[in-house]
């Protein structure tokens, strides 16, 4: 085990104060709370329930890791996914608390220990699954020691509604009844009020304390272009992400294959991850992406809950998600640590397509059904939005903000509008005089003049609509569809192949009762990329402005530390740590406990390596 052997006694000290601020300095080596976790952590070492509902890298680990160091007891922490509890329980050694996480891989002699210690109540945090702690073998093995609390983690798994739904998580209701007077948490960083509701209910959590914060992730830069060489725009946003890790989203497992096999043709270090990969290929591939620091993993949807990796720098999403919710909670995994991080999307009409025909063919009920192709729908209108995307997302959770972020694709390079009301009346003629049978592209076709076997054939050829929008070129046309599919004047009918129907609302248009405006798609390179590179320029002045130099130096003295401990580098020490250590420069002990993220059992630790580092660069 090469964890144990720097395995030092805990620093927390059981009899001494167990004021929470003082555990945060002391151990975690942070100045102070953030936003509402002062308020979760009184109400929960005050013996109330709570339910957090915090964005990624608010901080929510906190909001049950330092109660559970205040109040008498172990913490049982439970969360959805055993591998990834071995890097929380190592993140949580590093800084001197005992933990640990019971698992079907421990050993006869390592469980004997965690009961040991469960015991003579030495043992701080326990992480368990779902599924184990509702058994009996849990509460034998908790006997009559005293719990702290309980924290649900990932607690939307709760909900049908969400897309995690994980049905072992409706047993953790018992809780309530099982253990009278253990404070009970909920957390999740999903915003939706259905999941929230389910989330209450389903958990028993009426009398509990209900915290949520803003969902902005100001450090988030939004972008979301045009698919037109997906590849290449792909490697052009790659680009700027050199020297860091992140994601890259793809709806199939073949496409997930493709993409990670051209990207390391391309020269980029890129790894497959997908529920149809061989369980310990898959588990080696996430395992590189918590440890490497350069590192682009393709994948599909199946990876990324739960991954605590705080540095991831970019997420891209090839295809486009199902909904807001996916699309927000999927980029949510950039930037947990608060630093400048990019998202991108490359999207057309054929993903409108597919999706559609995903919810049709899927076997959901009706009800259900519509309800997705409702959240489709809101996701496609922020694609084609002409103002702020972050106004839009934050309102589609029913969040306002003034918009103008300064921070979003369309905020950076303003998108022009033109009056589409013409266009649009053409567009939605020549769904109708076609019978409503007809797909974007034909239609198009049809518009443009275009005489192709199918126009012929059709007699589509001598309507007076055909050829009606020469004027504009077929990829205006295509964008005119999206619009008008977004804005709800349209719908797609998968039942036949993709064809367009009216909407209601196409009436007024048609009666000139009312306008339409659409946003002027960006030429994909030129203009664009210049929009970009202001982001890209954004998301590296956090290190600018430290000395790039020394930043790199601590980056390689943190990678060796972590290959010898087997552990990620972050479990050493955040991205944010080192470049305070980068811009600071202290140069004693003392002066490293002043910086946020190093406290007494790190300073132990790596104090020396790191100092010596800084040392050598001195200015
Ligand atoms: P969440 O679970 O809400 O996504 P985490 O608990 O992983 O967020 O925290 C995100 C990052 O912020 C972590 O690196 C964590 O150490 C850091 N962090 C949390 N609270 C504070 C604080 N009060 N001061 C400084 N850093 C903090
Ligand atoms: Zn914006």
């Amino acid at each position: 085990m090469p964890h144990s052997q720097n395995r030092l006694d805990p620093v927390f000290d059981r009899d001494g104060p167990r004021n929470p601020l003082d555990v945060l300095k002391r151990i975690y080596g942070y100045p102070s709370f953030r936003g509402k976790q002062a308020a979760v952590v009184e109400q929960v070492v005050s013996g109330g329930d709570a339910v957090v509902l915090f964005p990624t890298g608010a901080g929510k680990s906190l909001c049950f890791q330092i109660p559970a160091l205040c109040r008498d007891g172990v913490g049982i922490v439970v969360s959805p996914l055993i591998a990834l509890m071995r890097d929380q329980v190592e993140a949580l050694k590093q800084v001197g608390v005992n933990a640990a996480a019971l698992n079907s891989s421990l050993s006869r002699e390592e469980f004997l220990d965690i009961r040991r210690a469960i015991g003579n109540g030495t043992l701080d945090l326990l992480y368990v699954t779902p599924e184990r702690i509702v058994t009996p073998g849990f509460r034998e093995l908790i006997g009559g020691a005293k719990i702290a609390l309980f924290a649900i983690d990932e607690a939307h798994c709760v909900s049908q509604w969400g897309h995690d739904f994980r049905p072992e998580y409706r047993e953790l209701g018992k809780l309530a009844a099982d253990y009278p007077g253990v404070p009970r948490m909920a957390l999740t960083a999903t915003a939706d009020p259905h999941t929230r509701d389910d989330i209450i209910e389903r958990l028993e959590l009426t009398d509990a304390a209900v915290f949520t914060t803003s969902f902005d992730r100001p450090n988030i830069a939004y972008e979301i272009v045009e698919r037109d060489q997906p590849r290449q725009q792909l490697l052009r946003f790659l680009a700027r992400h050199k020297g860091s890790s992140g994601i890259v989203y793809c709806l199939s497992r073949a496409k997930v294959e493709e993409t990670a096999d051209w990207l390391n043709e391309q020269g980029i270090y890129a790894l497959p991850y997908h529920a149809g990969m061989e369980r310990a290929k898959r588990d080696a591939h996430q395992d590189a992406f918590l440890k490497e620091e350069e590192l682009c993993l393709v994948a599909t949807v199946a990876f990324g809950m739960g991954i605590d990796k705080p540095n991831v720098r970019y997420v891209a999403h090839l295809d486009l998600p199902g909904s807001v919710e996916a699309y927000y909670q999927e980029t949510g995994r950039a930037g947990r640590d608060g630093l400048p991080s990019e998202v991108w999307m490359a999207y057309g009409m054929a993903d409108v397509i597919q999706r559609g025909r995903m919810i049709d063919e899927g076997n959901s009920a009706n009800e259900i059904k519509r309800v997705e192709r409702a959240k489709l729908n809101a996701l496609l209108a922020i694609c084609e939005t002409p103002g702020c995307r972050r106004q839009a997302i934050l309102a589609h959770f029913g969040e306002s903000h003034a918009g103008h972020c300064g921070n979003c694709d369309t905020c950076l390079k303003p998108v022009e509008t033109w009056d589409g009301t013409e266009a649009a009346i053409k567009a939605l003629a020549a769904v109708y005089r076609t019978g409503e049978r007809f797909g974007a592209g034909h239609l198009i076709d049809v518009l443009t003049g275009n005489e192709t076997e199918k126009t012929i054939r059709f007699g589509h050829v001598d309507m007076p609509v055909f050829g009606a929008g020469r004027d504009l070129p077929a990829k205006t046309w295509q964008s005119v569809y999206r619009q008008l599919l977004a804005a709800g004047l349209v719908s797609v009918d998968h039942n036949a192949f993709g064809a367009l129907k009216l909407e209601p609302e196409a009436r007024a248009v048609f009666k000139h009762e009312r306008e339409v405006r659409f946003r002027k798609d960006r030429p994909t390179k030129g203009k664009a990329a210049k929009s970009s590179s202001a982001s890209a320029a954004k998301a590296k002045s956090a290190l600018e402005q430290a000395d790039q130099e020394l930043f790199e130096a601590l980056r390689a003295t943190r990678l060796a530390i972590a290959k010898e401990l087997a552990v990620p580098p972050y479990v050493v020490f955040p991205d944010t740590t080192l470049v305070a250590f980068a811009t600071e420069r202290p140069t004693s002990r003392e002066a490293l406990l002043g910086i946020s993220g190093v406290g007494q059992s790190k300073l132990e630790r790596y104090g020396a390596q790191f100092l010596e580092v800084i040392r050598a660069h001195e200015r």
